[in-house]
């Protein structure tokens, strides 16, 4: 079995009460709200090719992030892993948009020269709610999963006060890793970036979600990770994401990420008691034409 096996049928998913929500590829979301504001998540759009990745500092492709995103309100951002991070200072400056995520990640704000007021360091230790339009968030202290040899987190540790914004891959430490709740007019979603969660931390109101966005990149390397972040969230649909080879242009056919193992996923997910549904998206880095109300 393939993402594409049980793939939404139009490139957007809109909630019953028309939330948008556009998958970036990796982590990174984009929900538009019927009313208008726009709350991007971990939103990477440039996947730089791996030598690259490997040999130079990567910076952010400008023309794509101009074209992938017109506006943005808020941004929230859950590690700062270079693909969750890389595009949020620019993508910050062009929009105006306000950013939410750790102390590492308001470091590359400060780097880029954005005004302190438009960045918040959350509290990693306790849960942060805040409001973004019609948006409730609260932000949830997390883990990130432990797949580097010896069973360590990659590139641990925290991206240093610094002058510099473009990094080398290796540079851009994990930091503080938060997850998403995110409530809108009631219909709650929840963002697990890394494939690892603190069940004592995921608040109550994360119970029965309607909608799971459960990163499934090296989640081998967390014990029973699915069927425990199953029984954490009780979700009414999974959505899983993160498989997507993202050293690879969104251009070009997607290849997976090495052990995605889609198909034991679904299998795991559908002998959960609950039987929550599992739906994948089309990654859509430019976005679709017309009005929100109008992308089904
Ligand atoms: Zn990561």
């Amino acid at each position: 079995m393939d993402p594409t096996d049980v793939q939404h049928d139009s490139p957007v998913f809109v909630t019953p009460n028309g939330l948008t929500v556009r998958w970036l590829g990796t982590a990174g979301y984009e929900l538009t709200s019927a009313e208008g504001p726009i709350l991007l998540i971990d939103p990477y759009v440039t996947r730089v090719g791996l030598v690259r990745y490997l040999t130079r500092r990567i910076v952010p492709d400008a023309a794509l992030v101009a074209e992938a995103f017109s506006r943005a309100d808020a941004i929230l951002v859950g590690h700062s892993h270079f693909d969750h991070v890389m595009d949020v200072p620019l993508i910050a400056q062009r929009s105006g948009a306000h950013v939410h995520g750790s102390r590492s990640t308001a470091n590359l704000m400060q780097a880029m020269g954005l005004p302190a007021a438009q960045f918040t360091a959350l509290d990693k230790d306790a849960p942060t709610t805040f409001e973004v339009g019609p948006f409730k968030v609260t932000a949830v202290p997390s883990v990130h999963s432990r797949f580097a040899l010896g069973k360590k987190v990659p590139y641990a540790g925290d991206i240093p006060c610094t002058c510099e914004v473009h990094l080398k891959g290796s540079q851009y430490r994990c930091g503080d890793v938060f997850s998403f709740l995110v409530d809108y007019h009631g219909y709650r979603l929840y963002h697990l970036g890394s494939a690892n969660l603190i069940e004592d931390a995921i608040p109550r109101e994360a119970r029965g979600v309607d909608l799971l966005l459960m990163c499934i990149a090296a989640r081998f390397a967390t014990e029973r990770f699915v069927p425990r972040t199953l029984a954490a969230f009780t979700p009414e649909r999974v959505m899983p994401m993160h498989y997507d080879f993202m050293w690879r242009s969104a251009d070009k056919p997607m290849r997976l990420l090495p052990r995605t193992d889609f198909g034991r996923l679904v299998a795991e997910v559908r002998t959960f008691s609950r039987e929550p549904s599992v739906l994948t998206l089309p990654i859509l880095v430019r976005p679709p034409a017309g009005p929100p109300s109008q992308r089904v």
